[in-house]
């Protein structure tokens, strides 16, 4: 009985692995082929100061819209560009674009505003990543001040030694870091300590649950003061609800994100938007 379930497993996990391998590879193939069919486009969200209610930056996300008119999330594609390498091209042409975008938006008349592109491991750590960045600004450019790059906390965490020289190298530079995610790995508070970042991203699952009265909630209440004693910025991620911005402006939460201010949008949607500005006392 024991043996014809361990069998039964075996194929059942076999039939799973094969069908995944296959969504895996048809995913693969069409993405593949988005860049040079123009499906790939990018999305800017606000990101406010809960202090003065201002536009501090945008967060840059990666979108892809199939043939069919279809969006696939990144939370499905970005892990097979990454598997297959397209992230390291792709992720060029994000940051690029990104960077462009913000030539558009000072020419609209926006100022004094960063403009974040979330970089995954296997980009931060292929050779040159640190000149490609700088190739990038020269050719967009758009000064090394403007730039912020969000790295996880776990990338943050990996390979010290290494992650610690290229942070220091672009921190040189001029760029900013943010750790995103924050929450979600396993930072060892001394080591956070001597990362040259300037701003923690708490992870929306420990907004979200913000005045629930779950433990998780109590994550955001550790990070804020966290944050302040190592001297970065904390910006709450996935704000969705009044309650909760009131809540982390109460913690003396410095900034957040998310759809009770605004969705990630199109250029050509941001830059009708940003027309009207819409001052954060207003949403509120
Ligand atoms: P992330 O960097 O943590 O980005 C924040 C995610 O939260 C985005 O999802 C954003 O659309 C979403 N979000 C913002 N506000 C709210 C809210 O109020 N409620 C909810 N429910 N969600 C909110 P998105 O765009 O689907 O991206 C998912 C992840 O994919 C990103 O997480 C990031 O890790 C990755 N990603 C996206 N674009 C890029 C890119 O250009 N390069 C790389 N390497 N990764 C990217
Ligand atoms: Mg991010
Ligand atoms: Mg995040
Ligand atoms: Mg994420």
């Amino acid at each position: 009985r024991a043996k014809a379930q361990g069998a039964g497993q075996l194929l059942w996990y076999g039939a799973e692995l094969e069908a995944s391998t296959r969504e895996h590879m048809s995913l693969l193939q069409a993405f593949t082929e988005a860049p040079r069919l123009g499906q790939l486009y990018m999305a800017y969200q606000p990101q406010w100061s809960l202090h003065s209610g201002e536009i501090i930056g945008f967060e840059a996300l990666m979108r892809w819209r199939t043939a069919d008119g279809r969006h696939v999330s990144p939370d499905a594609f970005i892990p097979v560009a990454e598997s297959s390498g397209l992230i390291i091209e792709t992720g060029r042409w994000a940051l690029i674009t990104a960077l462009q975008a913000v030539g558009q938006l000072r020419r609209a008349g926006l100022q004094g505003f960063h403009m974040a592109v979330n970089v995954s491991v296997m980009q931060f750590q292929a050779p040159g990543f640190v000149d490609m960045v700088q190739q990038a600004l020269a050719q967009t450019g758009v000064g090394a001040e403007a730039l912020e790059l969000e790295i996880t906390e776990s990338v943050a965490m990996a390979g010290a030694q290494q992650v610690l020289q290229i942070l220091a190298s672009l921190k040189a530079m001029g760029v900013g870091i943010a750790i995103d995610d924050f929450g979600t790995g396993y930072s060892s508070l001394s080591y956070l300590h001597q990362l040259p970042a300037d701003r923690l991203k708490i992870d929306r699952a420990f907004v979200s649950c913000l005045g629930s009265g779950e433990r998780s909630a109590q994550i955001a209440e550790m990070v804020l003061p966290l944050g302040r004693q190592i001297g970065m910025k904390v910006l709450a991620e996935g704000v969705e609800t009044s309650e909760q911005a009131r809540l982390l402006a109460a913690l003396g939460c410095d900034e957040a994100q998310g759809y009770l201010f605004a969705k990630p949008m199109p250029l050509s949607e941001l830059l009708e938007w940003i027309k009207v500005r819409p001052s954060m006392e207003k949403l509120r």
